[in-house]
């Protein structure tokens, strides 16, 4: 579990997206993290992650660092 896991874990969102979500409208979103570089560590190629609240169906993105874990909220 990661930083970003723990924190969104805490507000009350789980991995996934509503049920009601189109994956196809972020896919533009997911390649582009493949480009980003980490502001921290400088490393290049972020991870696309994805969080969910159920109760609400709030959805939240985030490109995540996998080598420190910077994670910045998209
Ligand atoms: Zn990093």
């Amino acid at each position: 579990m990661t930083n970003l896991d723990r924190q969104m874990d805490q507000q009350g969102y789980v991995v996934g997206i509503p049920e009601s979500f189109d994956i196809s409208d972020h896919s533009v979103e997911a390649s582009l993290c493949d480009n980003y570089a980490c502001e921290i560590c400088g490393q290049i190629g972020l991870s696309y992650r994805q969080f969910v609240e159920h109760s609400q169906q709030t959805f939240r993105a985030f490109a995540e660092c996998p080598n420190c874990g910077w994670a910045e909220e998209l």
